[in-house]
């Protein structure tokens, strides 16, 4: 009997045991302790920011972002609907009301659309406002989908004409760049916040944890002390505002700085077998969804069905499951979600046709090119057996 394939798991291979150990040995177990300056210095390194600030998720990153942004009750803030809702949750921790965008063909967030939204809001001296709710708009996330990264001096500029704060949520594009005269630019650096994400299904894990950057350094050293309690005084216990207890502990980072260190061999994988997949695919009605220029991580590999393929995604998904598979329908769009029904939205309808078309496919780190060819074997013949 052939194994199971998961989905996308954990490749803990490396120097993670004995990183861990050390932490763990020494009794650094909780949020001192040297492996999360270490991981926050080699995530500023490795990315070309001065500064990374390590937090407890990526949600909990976001969060932050907006806090950092000035996201208050009542301001408005663009988001995609065709995305994880971790990236739209925390708009609704500040208070704040989200509008719902579109996505083009990329599933990225369609820029055209923005921009005519963008042109019938109201840009007065001190920001941005909706002319329908008369609220301020604060602020845009952006969310590098499956590890691929848009247009990005479009949307900065868009950003900066309109006056909005843009946190880039690259919690599953770490790693990824594109080339612009002649430098890598890492997804995560183009706005003023980036957030990785280190769940346990992102490209590197720490358990749980995730990291902000900016190349703004004292925009971190706010993000370092909203997320530690908002200390003026640590000895004294003086605080100068509301803070969080946001912070990574140190064994989590030990795990990350052992990751980190793969991160690059990783994305290797992540291609090879893309291509593989890609290749191997030889049935009418199935493609993959391509990836920009430049370099992506390819986080996900997303399967798109299309009319000619004989069986709903439901089917594919179970026939798959039932040869030990595991694959996943992409998100529902956050919009119809029960708590974000009634928020505004902007002229969505390619999300709605893309959030019925993929599947996403295996994309672990160790899974092997037997393993692809296994699932390349199934989806070929699950096109012909139900012919
Ligand atoms: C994973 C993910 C998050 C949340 O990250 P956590 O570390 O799990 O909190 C947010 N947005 C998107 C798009 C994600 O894929």
């Amino acid at each position: 009997m052939s194994e199971f394939i998961p989905l996308s798991v954990p490749n803990i291979t490396g120097n993670e045991n004995k990183y861990v150990s050390e932490a763990v040995s020494t009794a650094w177990v909780s949020t001192g302790g040297g492996f999360v300056d270490d991981f926050e210095k080699n995530i500023a390194h490795y990315v070309g920011v001065p500064k990374a600030v390590a937090c407890q998720s990526g949600t909990a990153g976001l969060h932050l972002a907006l806090v950092l942004g000035g996201v208050e009750a009542s301001d408005e803030v663009i988001v995609p609907t065709l995305t994880f809702i971790a990236a739209v949750n925390p708009v609704r921790y500040q208070g704040a009301n989200p509008i719902f965008m579109d996505c083009g063909e990329d599933l990225l967030l369609d820029l055209d659309k923005l921009e005519a939204f963008l042109k019938t809001c109201d840009l007065r001296e001190d920001g941005l406002y909706n002319p329908k709710s008369q609220a301020r708009i604060k602020a845009l996330i952006v969310v590098h989908v499956f590890g691929n990264v848009g247009d990005m001096a479009r949307l900065v500029e868009l950003c900066k004409t309109y006056k909005l704060f843009l946190i880039e949520d690259a919690t599953e594009a770490l790693g990824s760049y594109i080339i612009e005269n002649g430098q890598k630019r890492f997804a995560g650096t183009f706005g003023q916040v980036g957030v990785y994400s280190f769940n346990g299904n992102k490209i590197i894990t720490t358990g749980g944890g995730g990291m902000m950057v900016s190349k703004d350094e004292a925009l971190m050293e706010r993000a370092k002390y909203l997320s530690t309690q908002a200390k003026d005084n640590p000895v004294d216990y003086v605080h100068g505002a509301v803070g969080y207890n946001y912070r990574m502990t140190n064994v989590q980072a030990a795990l990350g700085v052992a990751q980190l260190e793969r991160l690059e061999e990783f994305i290797k994988v992540k291609e090879t077998n893309y291509k593989r997949y890609k290749n191997g695919l030889k049935v009418k009605g199935l493609s993959l969804l391509p990836f920009h220029e430049g370099r992506p991580n390819r986080w996900f590999y997303s399967l798109i069905l299309d009319d000619t393929f004989p069986m709903t995604r439901q089917e594919l998904f179970t026939y798959l499951n039932d040869h030990k598979v595991q694959t996943r329908p992409i998100w529902g769009l956050i919009h119809e979600q029960k708590p974000f029904e009634g928020f505004e939205t902007y002229e969505i309808d390619r999300a709605r046709d893309w959030q019925k078309r993929i599947l996403n496919l295996p994309c672990s780190t160790n899974l092997t090119s037997q393993e692809v060819d296994r699932v390349l074997e199934l989806l070929n013949k699950a096109g012909q057996d139900s012919k």
